[in-house]
């Protein structure tokens, strides 16, 4: 457990951490003045959460509101709650934030905690927490997942996090190198960050135009342990890189970010699929998933670790066994090459090609800010409580795109853009 203080000496150049908050503000939410920021954060990251204030306040923020979490205070509530609280939430919480959002109030959200703080807790409780949690969260996610307000996700290489990835160093040693993977992957550990991240834009634009123009019917993903084919919704659009919410801020929800991704067709996935990297959810370690599709719907599952929580994971609701998303990263991506795993979503799926199990994204679709729940659902847009993403990809898949009349334009081969 890591019981260092978060106002401790930390071994990260500070220059850099100063451009990852720059970055944040100016790239991720391009935040702007008059707009308040919700930040969330592990208590350990609070030197990042410091200068991201500076440069929020700098830029003309409303009012920053910081909510930390702490690895013990979650470990103890596993530990020494009552029985019959796991199916508790805070949905005042929740409500709170989807006002925030209705208020236009930017998100930011600082990820490092450790990907397997609750593996050795009981998956019962885990798994009840979990849907109980996700069901609460749904005022804010929903305005998330609509992309009603500039959002952002950015990572701080927190001990116990950094502890997994490089086993073999002392912690300090470790906390510098996921440090500078972070930044590297970030792209902040040079000068002129915000021009970078321009091109990358502009790079990932390109890609998404292409597909878009394709318009495929479908994606066939075939593979080891993998022969699967992902229809993709009607009028799905394709997205990658920096894209504008409904309040009309372009801003970079994720970075990084080396993906474009678009919405899969509720009712038109089959075959079978192989996870390719280990999925850390919730604190939880879930390897080798094996599944198989029916009409869209997951209707065989399996795990070589953590299949009990999966089988929780399915049962969230009915939208929970099938796809809200399908995205496409290269294998030759900076983050790939890195030759890490991160246990980390952010970072791992920006590694490699990935679906998502359950919500889509309602920006996913052309015009997509103005259609009803029930026009995305028209469309074969899934809905759900949870939206998780798990890669697929790797140097051995091949993808085909299949039009409408069953020809087929390759896509991806052995890992790479065709
Ligand atoms: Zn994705
Ligand atoms: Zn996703």
């Amino acid at each position: 457990m890591n019981l260092q203080s978060p106002v401790a000496a930390i071994p990260i150049d500070e220059v850099r951490l100063d451009r990852l908050a720059e970055v944040a503000v100016k790239v991720g939410l391009r935040l702007e003045r008059g707009q308040d920021l919700l930040l969330t954060a592990p208590v350990e990251a609070l030197p990042l959460v410091r200068r991201i204030a500076v440069h929020a306040y700098e830029a003309g923020a409303g009012v920053v509101t910081p909510l930390l979490s702490d690895p013990e205070l979650s470990l103890a509530r596993f530990r020494h709650a009552e029985e019959q609280s796991f199916d508790r939430a805070p949905t005042w919480l929740y409500d709170g934030m989807g006002k925030a959002f209705d208020e236009n109030t930017a998100r930011l959200a600082i990820v490092g905690d450790d990907p397997m703080l609750l593996a050795n807790e009981d998956p019962e409780k885990v798994g009840r927490a979990n849907k109980a949690n996700s069901i609460a969260y749904t005022p804010a996610r929903e305005r998330i997942t609509g992309f009603n307000i500039n959002w952002n996700i950015i990572a701080w290489p927190g001990t116990a996090w950094a502890m997994r990835v490089f086993p073999e160093l002392s912690a300090d040693e470790a906390v510098s190198r996921l440090a500078d993977a972070i930044f590297a992957a970030s792209r902040v550990d040079t000068e002129g960050a915000v021009t970078r991240w321009e091109e990358h834009n502009a790079a990932l634009k390109q890609r998404s135009d292409w597909l878009n123009g394709q318009n495929f019917h479908a994606l066939h993903f075939t593979g080891p342990g993998t022969d699967l084919t992902v229809g993709l919704a009607d009028g799905h659009e394709w997205m990658g890189g920096a894209s504008q919410a409904k309040n009309g801020i372009i801003c970079n929800p994720n970075i990084p970010t080396e993906e474009v991704f678009t919405t899969p067709h509720a009712a038109r996935v089959e075959g079978h699929v192989s996870s390719t990297k280990p999925l850390s959810h919730q604190g939880s370690l879930i390897d080798d998933i094996r599944v198989r599709f029916e009409g869209g719907r997951i209707v065989e599952a399996q795990a070589s670790r953590g299949e009990k929580v999966l089988e929780k994971l399915l049962d969230s609701d009915e939208g929970a066994r099938r796809l809200g998303e399908v995205a496409l990263v290269p294998h030759g991506s900076p983050i790939s090459q890195s030759g890490l795993l991160f246990y980390n979503t952010l970072f791992d799926e920006n590694a490699a090609c990935h679906i998502a199990l359950g919500q889509c994204y309602a920006k996913c679709f052309r015009d997509g800010g103005s259609l009803t729940r029930e026009q995305i659902a028209e469309r074969g847009g899934n809905e759900s409580v949870i939206h998780v993403d798990w890669m697929i990809g790797s140097a051995e898949i091949d993808i085909d795109g299949v039009h409408q009349d069953g020809s087929r334009v390759p896509v991806f081969r052995k890992g790479e853009w065709a």
